[in-house]
């Protein structure tokens, strides 16, 4: 059995539910989400003139290998309404694998650990909620250490 750590997001609609029903579909066909985090509203990161995020982070145990688990993510997120059009620009589902058990994977599909978990803090603060000891297995801190050090200004406020 492998454990996965995801960061959900959704910054266009109805944003709590696309990630409802994201983590309902993974739960069929990628298997028991065993954590979840409470809702975290962020100004966009990146490209900034667009609509406020909502973020969370979920624990996923799972048999599928990294990339199956990409190709059911992706599949979600097109089911989901997503459309890909600009980079970093408003989407109704954004879901990234941030940890795959002690994993280090750098294919040209699929980098994990996802590279800017440390430099998020809409990222970090969610997931310190529900993993705060794990430890990044390339910086070797755990996620409350990298939260601290994190130089991210954005605010990131919970609201659920
Ligand atoms: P972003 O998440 O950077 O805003 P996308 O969701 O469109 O953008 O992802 C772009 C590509 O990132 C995907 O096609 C996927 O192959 C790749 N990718 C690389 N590493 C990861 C990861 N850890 N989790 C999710 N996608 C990843
Ligand atoms: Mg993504």
């Amino acid at each position: 059995m492998n454990i996965a750590y995801l960061s959900l997001g959704s910054n266009e609609g109805n944003r709590q539910s696309w990630m409802e029903q994201a983590i309902d579909s993974l739960s069929v066909h990628a298997g028991n989400v065993f954590a979840r985090s409470a809702f975290y509203e962020t100004k966009a990161w990146g490209l900034t003139d667009q609509p406020d995020f909502l973020n969370m982070c979920i624990a996923l145990e799972t048999m599928l290998s990294p990339v199956d688990l990409l190709t059911v993510i992706q599949n979600t997120e097109l089911q989901l309404g997503r459309t890909r059009t600009i980079k970093w620009g408003p989407r109704t589902l954004d879901v990234d694998i941030l940890f795959f058990n002690n994993e280090i994977i750098q294919s040209e599909a699929l980098i994990v650990p996802h590279p800017f978990v440390q430099d998020r803090r809409f990222v970090l603060m969610p997931l310190a909620e529900i993993a705060s000891g794990l430890v990044h297995p390339i910086m070797k801190k755990t996620v409350a250490q990298l939260l601290d050090e994190c130089p991210d200004g954005l605010e990131v406020k919970r609201i659920s």
